[in-house]
């Protein structure tokens, strides 16, 4: 790559190219419509090459994992995900977890072929949002995606006691007091995932049928589709008690060190045929979408990783699901009871203005008489 400047705006260009990258890489969509040549979003700084600055990088060969950190040097860091989790007693007794509009259908839900994965986008007038689990504060949702394998003994990112998976799904929720996640991703503790595992299970998860019929409709990358919208809770398994934690990274590049990471113990199940549908998606370079997980990486300074367990259940998500529903029919109830008065004083309008048609023609009548 050539740079034509003094190496203090060399350097900044760096870092302006390194933000530039990394809100694209959190907002894929905007990297796979880049790939395809559209002009509509934020470009690149523009006089760093194309090359320099969109390394396309995969899961597999010379732009595989080994050489992410040539392009991307965090990839290279001390703290990177995934790695390996393991059981031990828990060390001491965590806050529980609470789960805000979680239970809440959204307005509209997304699915979209980022060329890498496939990401799930959601549009609704209050976020779902994180609190407790020891998390330092609340974190708000932005996108699911998935990593899947060739074939159902691979595929997760992180492994569990030695255990791969055939699946695994990430909730990405920013910092909120970062306000958005552009600056969320400048700190350490800016972005919260949630990960959570799947087992192969006989028959298909009914609440999974949504997005794998969606998944028919975005095989090439940078396509989307709106389907049916199911609420996030879809993706959080039933008990949500023991957990690991640990401080790590991105799994793609730029890798960013920058997540809180919580995988659950408890899985989601999902049948061999739906799994197969994720199957049929292609990656940016072609290939059939399969293996998009990051080889494990080392513990380095990390020892204390292990099994933790909340104090106790939050029971209280079941209320707030309630309280929740609740609030939605009351939204929708006082929208139907706003709507009913607009029409009544529609017609109020419309018989008001028939009755001073009335008085006209009566005042008109009384002249010629
Ligand atoms: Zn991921």
């Amino acid at each position: 790559m050539a740079l034509h400047f003094s190496d203090a705006s060399a350097d900044f260009k760096r870092r302006e190219r390194q933000v530039w990258c990394i809100s694209a890489a959190l907002v894929p969509w905007r990297r796979a419509f880049k790939l395809h040549g559209a002009t509509h979003e934020k470009a690149p700084p523009h006089d760093l090459s194309e090359e320099d600055v969109v390394f396309v990088w995969s899961y597999k060969g010379h732009t595989g994992p080994e050489h992410w950190a040539e392009h991307y040097p965090s990839c290279g860091g001390q703290s990177q995900s995934p790695i390996e989790l393991f059981n031990r007693p828990p060390m001491k007794e965590w806050n529980p977890f609470q789960f805000y509009y979680y239970y809440v259908t959204p307005t509209s839900v997304t699915v979209t072929n980022t060329g890498d994965s496939v990401m799930v986008t959601m549009d609704m007038p209050n976020r779902p949002y994180v609190l407790g689990g020891n998390l330092d504060g609340a974190y708000e949702f932005v996108q699911l995606h998935f990593h899947w394998g060739s074939n159902n003994t691979v595929g997760s990112e992180h492994t569990i006691q030695h255990n791969r998976y055939p699946c695994e799904v990430h909730l990405v929720h920013y910092k909120k007091i970062y306000n958005d996640t552009a600056t969320a991703i400048l700190y350490e503790d800016g972005l919260a995932v949630l990960g959570v595992m799947f087992t192969i299970s006989e028959e298909d998860n009914p609440a999974l049928a949504g997005l794998i019929t969606g998944l028919a409709s975005v095989t090439q990358p940078g396509q989307a589709i709106t389907i049916q919208p199911f609420p996030l809770s879809t993706f959080l398994p039933n008990k949500r008690k023991k957990f690991y934690r640990y401080q790590g990274s991105l799994t793609t590049p730029p890798c960013n060190e920058v997540v809180v990471w919580t995988v659950f113990k408890n899985k989601l199940k999902i049948s061999a045929t739906q799994l197969a549908a994720f199957r049929n998606l292609k990656f940016t370079n072609g290939h059939s979408m399969v293996d998009n997980y990051r080889p494990l990486q080392p513990l380095g300074t990390r020892q204390d990783v292990g099994l933790e367990q909340a104090k106790w259940e939050h029971e209280a998500h079941l209320e707030w699901m309630k309280l929740e529903l609740e609030m939605a029919k009351t939204e929708e109830a006082r929208e139907q009871e706003h709507a009913k008065i607009e029409q009544a004083k529609t017609e109020l309008a419309r018989e008001q203005a028939r009755i001073e048609k009335a008085r006209e023609q009566a005042r008109e009548q009384a002249k010629l008489e």
